[in-house]
């Protein structure tokens, strides 16, 4: 199969799960790419390398891989941080001020790159391409209309990509009913939250306020 099609088959097969196709898929990707990432720092010096000169992963990331486990590739990542951070310590104590990115927060903060951010856009691109050619198979289509939604981060970018009318068309339809179901269920939590109708069992409504947020911004991370 080529990437292009691999891409496609994937996004068919996330509709089964329900959610977000294009979370779905690209939680799964990204945990590919970091399994491999924590192979490699323990086996490949290239690697922390460009890890030591990115300054680490950002905040989000790092905690991600955390908790992934693996305490040898963890070891191994933040002596080298660690020791690149105090090593140039050492270089620039004593010296004029501000004269290298590390003691300097916000120029390291502007240079800093996380390498699974990066890889994280360049793949959710690859995939609101691969979900737009999607919308040309009617197979595709008749499953995403019985499935759901995309989450709204997503739903603005392909929406935003689609140039056939037509296609924004059907993208709106789905999308519409799938929030009129889910505004329906908050108002009906909402209801019920009122002493008079207490007495009432809870129906589907009960976790749609988590559904709610996560279709607002996409699940909570990589483990989701
Ligand atoms: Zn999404
Ligand atoms: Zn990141």
């Amino acid at each position: 199969m080529k990437p292009k099609d691999v891409i496609v088959y994937n996004l068919e097969q996330a509709l089964d799960t329900g959610g977000c196709p294009l979370c779905h898929c690209l939680v799964a990707a990204t945990k590919r790419y970091l399994t491999n990432l924590l192979y490699e720092f323990v086996n490949d010096p290239r690697t922390r390398d460009q890890l030591r000169a990115a300054g680490g992963f950002c905040r989000e990331h790092s905690w991600v891989l955390q908790r992934m486990g693996d305490p040898l590739a963890h070891s191994i990542i933040y002596a080298d941080l660690i020791d690149a951070f105090c090593t140039e310590l050492d270089q620039n104590s004593g010296g004029p001020r501000g004269g290298h990115s590390l003691l300097r927060p916000e120029k390291a903060e502007a240079q800093r790159i996380c390498a699974v951010c990066r890889e994280e856009a360049a793949m959710e691109d690859r995939y609101v391409d691969g979900f737009c050619d999607a919308l040309r198979s009617g197979d595709f289509r008749a499953k995403y209309r019985q499935a759901g939604c995309l989450c709204h981060p997503h739903f603005r970018k392909v929406y935003d990509r689609v140039r056939i009318k037509e296609e924004q068309t059907f993208l709106a339809e789905v999308q519409n009913a799938y929030l009129s179901r889910l505004s329906s269920e908050l108002k009906e939590f909402i209801r019920k939250s009122d002493y008079r109708y207490a007495h009432e069992l809870p129906g589907t409504e009960r976790d749609a306020w988590i559904r709610a947020v996560r279709f607002w911004v996409g699940p909570l991370d990589v483990e989701a």
